[in-house]
């Protein structure tokens, strides 16, 4: 590992110190990539298509309406909106200017989402039309927000109470769009992202320009997401969150075609994009997946323009690399990061050793979280953050470094989760002899049962295989004997009668005898976070003395 400081003083490089502004990726995509598409689905319904020249005009015009309404660089300036073209002006009109986007997420629950707005003292909002009541039912608690700017044609603005409310496209259509970005210190912030906060309040992650374009860098490459010039990707990963794993900036750098979803994130609504767009590259959560693996299962048709799908955020299920491959010829990469990442940390690409495998084995590899993106350093420590041995056996604690990871949270002086330079994941992981990462669980997750430990996320996965599943969750359930047990909350496919027992036949032979759940109680629907994971904290709560109860 390195990190040891050297005796004499260095004989230093003669190198330029341009900075890396997220400005600059705009301007490179614009003189390089003019011509490359950016496709989106509205939230009024259509579907519109422009160029790369096009975005950075209106970016341009949306730095001096900035100017305009006397934002100063630093200043908060927050969106709630889909994935769409506006958006993506957005990030470069804003981050460009030298304010800060404060993106957002409005799956957050309303006293959250109040919080974050006057934590991040965001100054103006823009807004889709979609997400204009939300803001209504929350402005009096946020009545610090300047202006609220809603992004649509002034024909679409809706009657709202929301004070100072403006139309984006009429505003736009006054400014010039001959704006001369600034330059300023790299290091200065970018945007920022709050997390989706499963206990506690969310906490506010602040992204610089340099580590949004480091991370835009290493993020383009076969060994990480693949977003090669002739791509055509479609990010269901959501722009308001974590800079949809910062691909609105990586897209830039390699002039691949983006085609944005918008609120179309129903199965049907995606294959018609997919399709019509022939998009060979998806990103998202393997909830997204699911849906539309099974609306694609439904119509009996194939993902024929799909080479990969990029999936992280939970772990990816066995029976999903399996189903995209065999019915779909597309290769899943299964990624791992969070919020206080960038997101990336470990991405499971194509290798050359793959190619030989034999397919169940090359599954089970693919099943691994992958391996660290050059810029970012783990390792795994016991409970005296001790290092443990990449053996593929020892678990441990998972801590992080490297350029765009966090070193601290935007006014919080909570810094239980920073060690020695290390950022302490909250995972609980195993790293093999080849440096791939498997995920065990989030500590706060696995179960503990008798001193050992039982991965919650394999449990899932194991069980979630079965057909007539079509979500699972487990959680530990306090037990008299061994402190804690496993219990599966189960989803069933529709129509289906499958049994407590025939569930426990299916494990039978995937999980050791010692991880079979001890109950297994199905249920009408399961929560999830405003990130679409399960909301385990909740469930914990309802099912923890479901056991003791039941004895
Ligand atoms: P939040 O949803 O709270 O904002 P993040 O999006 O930052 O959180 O999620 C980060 C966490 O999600 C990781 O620490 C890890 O527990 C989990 N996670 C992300 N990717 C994967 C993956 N591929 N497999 C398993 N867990 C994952």
């Amino acid at each position: 590992m390195s990190g040891q400081s050297l005796p004499s003083k260095p004989l230093l490089g003669q190198m330029m110190e341009r900075p890396l502004l997220v400005s600059t990726l705009l301007e490179h995509a614009e003189t390089t990539h003019a011509t490359s598409e950016i496709v989106s689905r509205r939230c009024e319904g259509d579907i519109h298509r422009y160029t790369i020249k096009d975005a950075a005009s209106r970016a341009r015009k949306l730095a001096n309406l900035l100017s305009r309404f006397g934002v100063q660089q630093g200043d908060r300036v927050a969106t709630l909106a889909w994935n769409g073209y506006r958006h993506w002006e957005l990030y470069y009109g804003v981050s460009g200017f030298g304010a800060v986007l404060h993106t957002i997420n409005p799956r957050l629950f309303a006293e959250q989402l109040v919080y974050i707005v006057n934590h991040a003292e965001d100054r103006f909002i823009f807004v889709d039309l979609t997400f204009v009541p939300l803001l209504e039912s929350i402005k009096d608690q946020i009545s610090r927000v300047e202006g609220f700017v809603i992004l649509c044609d002034e024909d679409k603005m809706p009657e709202t109470s929301l004070p100072n409310a403006l139309c984006y496209e009429t505003l736009l259509a006054n400014e010039p769009d001959d704006f001369v970005w600034p330059e300023f210190d790299e290091r200065s912030a970018a945007s920022m992202c709050y997390t989706s906060g499963t206990t506690g309040n969310p906490k506010g992650v602040l992204y610089s320009h340099r580590s949004t374009v480091i991370h835009a860098m290493a993020s383009i490459g076969e060994e990480a997401l693949g977003l090669a010039s002739t791509s055509c990707f479609l990010p269901v990963v959501p722009m308001f969150h974590v800079n949809a794993w910062g691909t609105p900036y990586s897209a830039a750098i390699t002039g691949a075609k983006q085609v944005f979803p918008g609120p179309g994130m129903d199965g049907a609504s995606l294959w018609e994009l997919i399709d019509a767009e022939q998009v060979d590259l998806l990103l998202g959560v393997p909830t997204v997946w699911l849906m539309l693996l099974n609306h694609m299962d439904s119509i009996g048709k194939k993902l024929e323009s799909v080479q990969n799908v990029v999936v992280g955020g939970s772990a990816a299920p066995l029976s999903m690399i399996r189903d995209f491959q065999e019915k779909h010829d597309a290769f899943l990469i299964h990624a791992w990061g969070m919020t206080e990442m960038s997101p990336i940390g470990t991405v499971n690409a194509h290798s050359i050793h793959m190619e030989s495998m034999p397919l169940e084995e090359r599954y089970r590899l693919q099943a691994k979280q992958g391996r660290p993106v050059y810029g970012v350093e783990m390792k795994i420590v016991d409970d005296d953050n001790r290092e443990l041995p990449r053996d593929g056996e020892a678990r441990g604690r998972l801590l992080v470094r490297g350029p765009w990871i966090i070193s601290g949270y935007y006014n919080n002086d909570d810094r239980s989760s920073f060690i020695d330079g290390w950022f302490d994941t909250g995972d609980v992981a195993t790293i093999d002899e080849n440096n791939y990462l498997t995920i065990v669980d989030r500590s706060k997750d696995v179960i503990k049962s008798g001193g050992e430990w039982i991965s919650s996320i394999d449990l899932e996965n194991a069980a979630v295989g079965h057909p007539e599943l079509s979500e699972c969750c487990v959680i530990a359930a306090r037990h008299e004997k061994w402190s804690e047990r496993p219990v599966l909350l189960a989803t069933r496919q529709e129509g289906s009668q499958i049994s407590e027992a025939d569930v426990l036949r299916y494990l039978e032979d995937k999980v050791a005898k010692w991880w079979l759940p001890d109950a297994i109680v199905f249920v009408e629907s399961l929560p999830h976070t405003a990130t679409g994971k399960l909301l385990k904290v909740d469930l914990r709560k309802t099912y923890e003395n479901y056991l003791l109860e039941k004895a």
